[in-house]
C-alpha cells in the first residue's frame, strides 16, 4: 500500500518498471539486434500507401494477414495469432495460459524480458541456467512440476547465439506432460543456418502443446512497427485471442506484415549478407583471442564477466553501441560491413585492457 493508502495488484509489487534505453543515436548500432539495412523497399512502398488511411482503425481481427501468413507457411488460419511484437505475444501466451501462483520456465540468461512478463501475468519465474550458452532441456525437464504452465525455449538463444538441436528438443518434448505449453521463440529464425536446428512448425503436428513465435521486427526491419505471430494448436490460438488488446496491431504494422511476405526476395540477399558478416566477425574475433559461441542469430556474445563493462565503456570511446549485461557478458549486433568493421577494430583496440580481467567461461 501506498502513503495515499491506494492499492495496486500484489504481485506487481516485486516488478520494476523496465524501459529499454535507446543508446545515443550517434554511436554506430550495435545494441539491439536490429537489421542494418533499414525496411524493405516494396515494404516501405506500402507503407507510404497506407499513411493515407491511418484515420481509420485497423481491422482489429487482422484477416487478411492471418490468411496470408496461414497461406504462406501453409496451415489453416485457425491456428495463426497476430500481436504488437513477439513480446507482445509473449505477454499475451502468459496471461492466457497462467494463473495466480502458476510457474513458467525459461532459459537464463536468455532474452532478459521473460521473466518480467511472467510476474506482470502474476505467474512465478521458474529460470534454468544454460548449459554451453545454449537452452539446458534437461534441467529444465527438471524444473516442471504440477504448477508449470510453461516452458519457454529460446532457439536460438538471445544472447548468446547457439540453438538447440531437432533430435533433443523432439526428445524433451516426448518427455513434457502435453498438458504444459512450449513455447518456442524463433525471433532469429530467418538467420538460422544449422541443418541440425529444427523449423518450429515441424514439430506442431505431433505436439499440439507447441506455439512458435516470430516476428517482422528482425530480418524484415520492422523493429518500430510491432507486428509478430504466433503459430499453434486452436486451443492455444483460441487462449490467445482472448488476452488481444484490441487494435494493438496497427494499420501500418499488418500494411507493413503482409507487404514483407511478398518480399521474399529482397530479404534474402540481406540475411545472407548477415549471415556471412556473423561468420567472419565470429572468426576475426576468434583470431584477436577472444572466446565466441557459435550464433545462429544476428549477434555474437562474449562472456566477459567482471570485465563487460569495462568492454561496453571502450567499445563506446570507438562510437560503437553494444549491450552489456552486468558481470555476464555483451552482446554485439551484426551490422552492415563497414559497422562490422569498426567493430573489430574497436574490439582488438581494447583487448589488452579487457582479457587480463576477464572470466571468460571455457571454449565449447
Ligand atoms: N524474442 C527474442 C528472443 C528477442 O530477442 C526479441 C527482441 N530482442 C523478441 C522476442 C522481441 O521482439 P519483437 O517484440 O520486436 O518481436
Amino acid at each position: 500500500m501506498s502513503m495515499s493508502g491506494l492499492r495496486t495488484r500484489a504481485t506487481l509489487h516485486d516488478v520494476v518498471p523496465a524501459f529499454v534505453r535507446t543508446p545515443d543515436p550517434s554511436l554506430i548500432q550495435l545494441a539491439a539486434n536490429e537489421t542494418a539495412y533499414g525496411p524493405l523497399p516494396s515494404v516501405l512502398e506500402a507503407l507510404a500507401r497506407e499513411i493515407a488511411h491511418v484515420n481509420r482503425y485497423p481491422d482489429d481481427g487482422a484477416v487478411g494477414l492471418r490468411h496470408a501468413i496461414a497461406d504462406w507457411l501453409g496451415v489453416e488460419s485457425a491456428r495463426v495469432a497476430l500481436g504488437a511484437g513477439s513480446l507482445g505475444l509473449l505477454e499475451q501466451v502468459m496471461l492466457a495460459l497462467c494463473d495466480q501462483g502458476s510457474e513458467v520456465v525459461y532459459p537464463w540468461r536468455s532474452f532478459d524480458v521473460y521473466p518480467q512478463l511472467i510476474r506482470v501475468a502474476g505467474a512465478t519465474p521458474r529460470p534454468v541456467p544454460l548449459q554451453e550458452e545454449r537452452n539446458d532441456l534437461d534441467a529444465m525437464l527438471e524444473s516442471v512440476n504440477e504448477r508449470t504452465r510453461v516452458v519457454i525455449v529460446c532457439n536460438p538463444n538471445n544472447p548468446t547465439g547457439p540453438g538447440v538441436g531437432r533430435f533433443e528438443l523432439k526428445s524433451f518434448l516426448h518427455r513434457l506432460p502435453g498438458t504444459v505449453a512450449v513455447l518456442l521463440d524463433e525471433a532469429y529464425f530467418e538467420y538460422v543456418r544449422d541443418p541440425d536446428m529444427p523449423d518450429g512448425l515441424t514439430l506442431l503436428r505431433d505436439h499440439p502443446n507447441v506455439a512458435v513465435l516470430r516476428t517482422f521486427s528482425k530480418a524484415y526491419g520492422l523493429a518500430a512497427l510491432r507486428v509478430g505471430y504466433l503459430v499453434a494448436g486452436r486451443p492455444i490460438v483460441e487462449a490467445v485471442d482472448k488476452t488481444h488488446v484490441t487494435y494493438s496491431v496497427s494499420r501500418l504494422a499488418q500494411a507493413a506484415a503482409l507487404a514483407s511476405i511478398s518480399a521474399q526476395d529482397e530479404l534474402h540477399g540481406r540475411v545472407e549478407a548477415t549471415v556471412r558478416e556473423r561468420n567472419r566477425v565470429r572468426e576475426a574475433l576468434l583470431s584477436q583471442g577472444w572466446q565466441v559461441p557459435t550464433s545462429e542469430g544476428n549477434f555474437v556474445w562474449l562472456r566477459l564477466g567482471a570485465a563487460s563493462h569495462a568492454f561496453g565503456k571502450g567499445l563506446g570511446r570507438w562510437g560503437v553501441a553494444v549491450k552489456v549485461v552486468p558481470n555476464e557478458g555483451v552482446r554485439m549486433t551484426i551490422g552492415t560491413r563497414e559497422e562490422n568493421d569498426v567493430l573489430l577494430e574497436a574490439a582488438g583496440a581494447v583487448r589488452e585492457g579487457v582479457l587480463s580481467d576477464a572470466e571468460q567461461l571455457p571454449a565449447e
